[in-house]
């Protein structure tokens, strides 16, 4: 069993580091926040007072971090887990963030000899509850083997896609398809009620067929009660398709449909929606759908 490290005890961290304590593994955690501190004591994470005590007690450092900023912040700052990890440990960064950044801790990290592999995570808060998530690696081959068995305990889909920054993209790629899903979903909604069709046997057949999906599955009941406690944070939701869209011109790809939905993201979030739930993109189709009070 491994010594884990963990920083970033949010929505998404404070469940997977509780799976890696159930799975036996020591974990010791670090937050800015007492109250996420406390959170996850409750569910057996040790708390450490420094980022310098996390990593002096790890085998593994993993952080989940809001924002390409913060993970830089934590890794490469002075007092950051790079200036007292060593060759022996694996840096884990499974917060989403830009692939270039990725990129550019790991061949930073790599000049003192210290492996980081990039493993963002898809399958949202109930993912990270159940275990289920699925994780996407960039790195060395060497570094992903050494990390197997932390990785399976927060997750299900575990795959190792490439070097360092893949990951990242990989998970901009995922991005992609669950912010169109999202508006497809989110009109079909508006779509049926306005039909007078009864939505949750309507979604309950969609669901068995082609239309069926996992953003269907997990984020239809939020829509049709406009119940949008976050989950995943519109916030970051808009982080993660400025990634998208920059990226895509990066390479010289259109993102016709993409683009447009990161417009709709741009949108909530500046009407004030940026802690509610992704699924309330379906705010946006309401509002061009329907007279406003
Ligand atoms: P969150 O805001 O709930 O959690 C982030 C945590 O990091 C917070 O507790 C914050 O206090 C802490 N933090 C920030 N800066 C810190 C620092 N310098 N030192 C220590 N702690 C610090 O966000 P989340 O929803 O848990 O998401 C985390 C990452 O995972 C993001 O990159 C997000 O895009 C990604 N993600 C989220 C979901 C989801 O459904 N919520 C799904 C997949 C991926």
């Amino acid at each position: 069993m491994a010594r884990v490290g963990f920083i970033g005890l949010g929505i998404m961290g404070t469940p997977m580091a509780a799976n890696l304590v159930a799975a036996g593994h020591t974990v010791v955690g670090f937050s800015r926040r007492t109250a996420s501190i406390e959170k996850a004591a409750e569910r057996g994470v040790l708390s450490a007072s420094s980022i310098k005590d996390v990593v002096e007690e790890s085998d593994f450092v993993i952080t989940m971090l809001p924002d390409s900023p913060d993970v830089e912040k934590v890794l490469l700052g002075e007092d950051g887990v790079l200036a007292f990890a060593t060759k022996e440990q694996v840096i884990i960064d499974m917060s989403t963030i830009r692939p270039d950044v990725a990129r550019a801790i790991a061949q930073k990290a790599s000049v003192r000899g210290v492996a980081v592999l990039d493993a963002p995570v898809s399958g949202g808060e109930a993912g990270a509850i159940e275990g289920v998530l699925s994780i996407m690696v960039g790195g060395t081959a060497e570094a992903f083997n050494k990390a197997s068995e932390v990785f399976a305990a927060m997750g299900k889909t575990i795959v190792h896609v490439g070097p360092a920054g893949s990951g990242q993209t990989v998970k901009a790629a995922n991005q992609l398809m669950v912010a169109t899903n999202l508006q497809g979903l989110a009109e079909a909604v508006v779509f049926l009620e306005a039909h007078g069709v009864s939505v949750a046997p309507a979604l309950e057949v969609l669901g068995g067929g082609l239309a069926g999906s996992t953003v269907l599955a997990r984020k239809s009941k939020n829509m049709m009660t406009r119940e949008f406690t976050p989950g995943f944070r519109m916030d970051l939701f808009h982080k993660d398709m400025g990634i998208v869209t920059s990226a895509a011109r990066e390479a010289g790809v259109s993102l016709l449909v993409g683009s447009l939905v990161a417009q709709v993201i741009a949108a909530v979030v500046a009407q004030g929606g940026a802690t509610l739930d992704q699924s309330s993109m379906i705010t946006i189709v309401d509002k061009l759908s329907r007279p406003q009070d």
